[in-house]
């Protein structure tokens, strides 16, 4: 068998693995346009930052320790078009023909262009080279004030960064709250109260319009017609699903549609990660879930079967889980289902705080603060409450969650609530 796998980040890692398991024999072919070895976009702003150093980027190890490890044939090659029907890969070197083929070209961090903005003031936050950029930037030591635009999990970390290095920052976004996606607005106000105590400039309801020159300071001019100095400015925007080379080829809709087995409309065309459309399990409908644990389950699946195996992937709930500026957030699920509301902790105190929203017998969405230990337990329990399984947690999971801070009533309610 003979395997094309284009675009090398987790998830195409991922089905690499998956595939090797199943087929020692099969070529397995990666095509990549970086030249490294998967890296991991979320540490971007810790390499910054100096928490990690570069190799830490790269949790797989070295692209040769890799290659060497699942016995891959690398392509270091920007791939052009997959022509589904002929399960054939086209690069600028020439055509080659598969017997499935794998899209994992991930997302691309976008930004619409800002008028007097120059190209070297202007940074996005994805690639391992978006990082160095910024960090050699820095490093530099000319830059005393920016601009970060999109209060998002992405916007925040470079903020964090930037206030490392002394830098005066803003942090806009046309949204009435930070984290606008994940956290209740209750939530929302209180983290806002902690960043802006550190000294950041928080502006909602507004964005970035143009640059200008004043004085000699360069200048960003906001959509409400205040003005903030900027010698560089940080676009947290948004990602786009990187379906350019099968445009035409399979159904695609934000992203390209897959089932559960990761198949796209086209036989023998699979497609896993931020690339890759599938189930919400929360609203039952196909959604991009961006997420680093979300491609890589998506990429096993698709190796797996890819390779003749028999693997499902049903899909994912929205979740967040970030630690910037010694706090940590943790969001789950859809923060506009409105519900019965449960909450343990106060906003405005130290310590654990849990504010769950319970709706038709499940825990519809949920916001922590201060405590990344019961995530995992708490997105558990609301995937199997999703499943139809029963509303009690496992006794060994209700002394994680005791252990972790959560009090004896909140789970009592919270089983109550969701046994309907
Ligand atoms: C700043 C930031 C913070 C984040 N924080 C979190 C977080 O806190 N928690 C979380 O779960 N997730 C987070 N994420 C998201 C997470 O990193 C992604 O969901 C995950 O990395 C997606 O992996 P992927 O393999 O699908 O895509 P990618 O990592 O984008 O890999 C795709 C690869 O394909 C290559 N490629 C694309 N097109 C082609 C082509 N035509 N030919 C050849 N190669 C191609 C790309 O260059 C890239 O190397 C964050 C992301 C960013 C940027």
């Amino acid at each position: 068998m003979r395997y094309g796998i284009v675009g090398f980040g987790t998830a195409g890692y991922h089905a690499a693995q998956a595939i090797r398991e199943q087929d020692k024999a099969g070529e397995v072919h990666v095509y990549g346009d970086t030249g490294l070895a998967p890296y991991n976009p979320m540490l971007t702003t810790y390499y910054i930052f100096g928490k990690l150093p570069r190799s830490g980027l790269f949790p797989f190890g070295p692209l040769e320790e890799v290659a060497d490890r699942l016995g891959l044939t690398l392509h270091h090659e920007r791939v052009q078009k997959v022509r589904a029907q002929d399960l054939a890969v086209e690069t600028e070197r020439g055509v080659q023909r598969y017997d499935k083929i794998l899209i994992a070209t991930g997302a691309t961090a976008f930004a619409p262009p800002v008028k007097g903005l120059s190209p070297q003031d202007a940074h996005l936050m994805r690639t391992v080279d978006d990082a160095q950029r910024l960090k050699d930037r820095l490093d530099r030591g000319d830059v005393r004030s920016a601009v970060v635009v999109g209060a998002s999990m992405a916007g925040i970390k470079v903020v964090e960064v930037l206030e490392k290095y002394g830098v005066r920052v803003c942090l806009a976004d046309l949204a009435p709250h930070i984290f606008p996606l994940a956290a209740y607005p209750e939530v929302s106000a209180a983290i806002e109260k902690r960043v802006a105590k550190r000294g950041i400039d928080l502006r909602f309801g507004a964005t970035i319009d143009h640059m200008e020159l004043w004085n000699g300071q360069k200048t960003a001019v906001m959509t409400d017609g205040s003005v903030v100095p900027a010698d560089l400015v940080s676009l947290c925007i948004g990602t786009r699903a990187a379906t350019q080379v099968v445009q035409g080829e399979v159904d695609i809709d934000r992203g390209i549609l897959v089932n559960e087995r990761m198949e796209t409309s086209a036989p023998g065309v699979y497609a896993a990660g931020d690339c890759a459309q599938g189930v919400n399990l929360e609203s039952g409908e196909k959604q991009i879930i961006g997420l680093w644990a979300n491609a890589n389950r998506q990429g096993a699946a698709a190796g797996a079967n890819m390779a003749g195996g028999e693997a499902r992937f049903e899909g994912n709930i929205l979740h967040n889980i970030t630690h910037f500026m010694d706090m940590d957030f943790i969001g789950f699920g859809d923060n506009r289902i409105q519900g019965e509301l449960l909450e343990q902790g106060a906003l405005d105190g130290d310590g654990l705080y849990v504010r769950a929203v319970i709706s038709g017998g499940r825990v519809a969405g949920a916001n922590i603060l201060d405590s990344y230990r019961i995530s995992g337990i708490l997105k558990n329990y609301m995937l199997r409450l999703f499943a139809g399984e029963g509303g009690s947690l496992p006794d060994y999971q209700r002394a994680m969650l005791l252990q972790a801070g959560l009090r004896a009533e909140f789970i009592d309610r919270m089983e109550v609530m969701t046994r309907g």
